[in-house]
């Protein structure tokens, strides 16, 4: 009996030592994983930021070329003037058709420039959705950044704490657990559990829990006596809990009773 308990405890041991080392593994991935999520939300408001300003650029682009058209056009505009005054003298039909010509290329251009002037307009409207667009993501990524970064703060926090909580229990358990056997099972443990991700496994209807391989009736009764063997597929250590085992099965009732037994349920029910 004595033996059985000390079976019984070293196993639960066995199994606290494997939930630990599993939630420092996760939470040493999870620590690892936060910097990133960080990065990742900092690179979207970047992106929005500058999406910002690039559509800042593009609207002062627009202004200064339409400013430059504006020139332009009054400079072509008071050149035409200037030939239409100078046809009213013109001397002889080859000045005067020359005179037309030159008028009549200046108002082309102003029209060109004008069209120019236009689709410079329609732009910047549509600069300028694109930017208060911008402006609203940018401010909502803000926010959003603002509230991962202190997330990340608290959880990078939290999970050092685990992970030092951890560091400690492991070291214990380690220590109790070398002490038994010379350390054969603890080493077994860690070989299989460098390979395999786990050392431990539990036997569960007649099944490994670790590599799902049926386990040999003859084993599977010494794990039901308590025994704590290695599964001769995974190598894992095996052990059998009786307070995880599903309840025995009944054989089934007949017919009369059975409406009695449904009888009894809707009443514990309704009660
Ligand atoms: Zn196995």
């Amino acid at each position: 009996m004595e033996k059985m308990e000390k079976l019984a405890n070293e196993t639960k041991q066995l199994a606290r030592l494997q939930t630990v080392e599993l939630e420092r593994t996760r939470l040493t991935a999870a620590l690892k994983a936060l910097p990133g999520e960080l990065a990742a939300a900092d690179s979207q408001l970047k992106a929005a930021q500058k999406r910002v300003s690039d559509t800042d650029a593009g609207l002062k682009r627009e202004e200064l070329l339409r400013a430059s058209l504006e020139l332009e056009i009054a400079g072509l505009r008071s050149k035409a003037a200037r030939h239409r005054d100078q046809l009213n003298s013109a001397k002889n039909a080859a000045q005067a058709t020359a005179l037309e010509h030159e008028i009549s290329f200046a108002e082309t251009e102003i029209s060109r420039l004008e069209d120019r002037e236009l689709t410079s307009m329609e732009d910047t409207e549509r600069l300028e959705i694109e930017r208060s667009k911008a402006i609203e993501l940018a401010a909502k990524l803000t926010e959003t950044t603002g509230l991962i970064r202190a997330r990340i703060g608290e959880q990078d926090l939290e999970f050092r704490e685990q992970l030092a909580a951890y560091k400690i229990e492991r070291e214990s358990l380690r220590a109790e657990l070398a002490s038994w056997e010379d350390g054969s099972k603890l080493a077994h443990f860690d070989r299989i559990a460098s390979m395999r991700g786990t050392g431990l496994a539990r036997a569960d209807g007649q099944q490994c829990s670790g590599c799902r391989m049926g386990i040999r009736p003859q084993v599977w009764n010494q794990l039901r006596d308590g025994a704590v063997l290695p599964c001769e597929s995974c190598s894992r250590i095996l052990y059998y809990d009786p307070a995880m085992a599903p309840a025995p099965t009944k054989s089934p009732l007949p017919i009369q009773s059975d409406l009695g037994g449904n009888s009894i349920k809707r009443k514990q029910a309704g009660a």
